[in-house]
């Protein structure tokens, strides 16, 4: 006899109790082995008096079980409530959001009837840290971080996902062009990874151009992999082009623990009338049968889903005179799908999925050890909040504290460089990155020096806001020139 599978199950607010029940009865029928122990998140665990939405004591389930099927919830109105989302996101390192986005031509309307997408976007980096400050009266600032091996993290997943789920290209997005350094890291980990899946198409889009496409001719693609912000935004377009907001899925992976959902909210609006579509949630939650390897009940549900779709019985949200035959309930729709357990499509591409190892183990076991580069301290960008006159006049104030192994190289505002030879049409803010290089070619500066410019800097009356270490490594430039170099 197999082994039942332990899962943590939440039936969250609004419709969530509803699609919940919904799904759960579907995957019985459906012969899956399941061991739930459910929890309680979301509205009464906020109003509880628990900023996070939800309890202490559930962690120790989803650690217990590792695979979250989650229902949405309703995050209360007013201050100091967190997103429970964010905050299982970081707690539990869940760094792949995957989201299909699929359209369902010709049973469901959609603009894009050939739409079969898959977007993999990375869920922990980029500007999506929160590491935010504000520098001067007039000047906010946002860190964007990039790792190499977060980017090696989801570029993996990504290529294994699509050798798993029989996808035939990899598409990655970037803006590496304009952020050389960071989502040229991105890039740059995508073509060495793309090497080890010679099977598998791979392409590299500026996000610019590749969103205009996604939105225009969607079929071109296949699975996408992008960092945090483009994802985010393109993961919604993608799910909306396809026509599907109410049908979609979503998984959100981690190394330990992993959490399946719908993409839509509690709709409070609908609760407790037997009137919401429950396809979102019974997608996510095919997408963790197939996760915890239970691939033939993934197939089972999602193909007697399908053919649920073929013959026109649809809830309210889909329902569409002429098109569909039954507008049903929530309850009788699980019903219909689970009477049509052992059938096919007729139409629609039937679901096939591949019994496999774990995607993401495999991601992790694959990372690669690497030799640290040969680290270099060659200068410092001293950043000053200075409104006392023009660009020139704060270049000859500053170069007389050139000395001791740094000397002024340039000045830039806003990226915009401004001394020397500055243009007059500059508009400069109060946001002044100043570059002190070391003076002498090829050699390295210290700590000490540094800390005796800014002291230098203090003393002559100038507000220094931050400082960025410039570094070399392995002789390869680690920081950006100015726009106008
Ligand atoms: P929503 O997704 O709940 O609803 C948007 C629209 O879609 C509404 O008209 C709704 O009736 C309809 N809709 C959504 N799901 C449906 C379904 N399964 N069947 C039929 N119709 C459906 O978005 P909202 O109204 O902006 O948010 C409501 C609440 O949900 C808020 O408290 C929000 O914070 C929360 N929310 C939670 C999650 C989550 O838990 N993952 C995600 C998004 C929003």
């Amino acid at each position: 006899m197999s082994k039942r599978v332990p899962i943590t199950v939440a039936h969250g607010d609004g419709i969530g109790p509803e699609i919940m029940a919904a799904t759960l009865h579907i995957l019985r029928e459906a012969g899956a082995e399941l061991d739930i122990e459910t929890i309680d998140i979301g509205e009464k665990v906020y109003l509880a008096g628990n900023s996070s939405g939800i309890e202490p004591s559930s962690w120790d389930s989803l650690r217990r079980t590792k695979v979250f099927l989650k229902a949405p919830i309703t995050t209360p109105q007013g201050g100091g409530f967190k997103s429970l989302n964010v905050t299982v996101r970081k707690t539990l390192g869940l760094y792949a959001n995957v989201r299909p986005c699929v359209s369902y031509h010709p049973f469901i309307d959609t603009k894009h009837p050939v739409m079969d997408t898959v977007i993999v976007r990375e869920n922990e980096e980029d500007l999506y840290a929160g590491i935010e400050h504000r520098q001067t009266e007039q000047v906010m600032q946002c860190l964007k971080l990039i790792s190499r091996p977060g980017s090696e993290k989801i570029v993996r997943y990504a290529f294994e996902y699509a050798r798993r789920n029989n996808r035939k290209k990899v598409t990655c997005f970037t803006k590496d062009n304009i952020m050389k350094l960071t989502d040229g890291l991105f890039h740059k980990v995508f073509d060495e990874i793309a090497v080890e899946y010679p099977e598998i198409e791979n392409e590299h889009w500026i996000v610019d151009i590749g969103a205009a496409k996604l939105a225009d001719t969607p079929e071109i693609f296949d699975v996408l992999v992008m960092p945090n912000l483009y994802g985010d935004v393109l993961s919604d377009v993608a799910a909306q082009i396809a026509g599907s907001v109410g049908l979609a899925g979503s998984a959100n992976i981690g190394e330990h623990v992993s959490m399946f959902e719908a993409i839509h909210g509690s709709a409070p609006r609908r609760a407790g009338q037997n009137l919401a579509n429950p396809s979102g949630l019974l997608l996510g939650a095919v997408m963790m049968l197939v996760h915890v390897g239970l691939t033939e009940v993934a197939e089972r549900v999602h193909n007697a889903w399908l053919r649920t779709i073929e013959d026109g019985i649809h809830t309210y949200d889909i329902y569409e005179e002429g098109k569909s035959k039954e507008k049903v309930g929530t309850k009788e729709f699980a019903e219909a799908v689970a009477l049509r357990v052992g059938q096919s499509p007729q139409t629609l591409k039937a679901a096939a999925y591949k019994a496999a190892e774990d995607v993401a183990e495999v991601a992790k076991d694959a990372r690669p050890a690497r030799r640290r580069a040969k680290k270099e301290l060659v200068g410092v960008d001293v950043f000053l909040d200075w409104t006392s006159g023009t660009a020139n006049d704060l270049g000859d104030g500053l170069g007389k504290l050139s000395g001791d192994g740094l000397k002024l190289e340039m000045m830039s505002n806003r990226g915009v460089k401004v001394w020397p030879g500055g243009h007059a049409e500059t508009f400069c803010s109060d946001h002044w990155r100043c570059r002190f290089i070391a003076d002498a070619d090829g050699v390295g500066v210290s700590h000490a020096q540094i800390v005796s410019l800014l002291k230098r800097v203090g003393e002559a009356g100038y507000d220094f806001i931050k400082t960025e270490n410039l570094y070399n490594f392995d002789g390869e430039r680690g920081y950006s020139l100015d726009q106008g170099a």
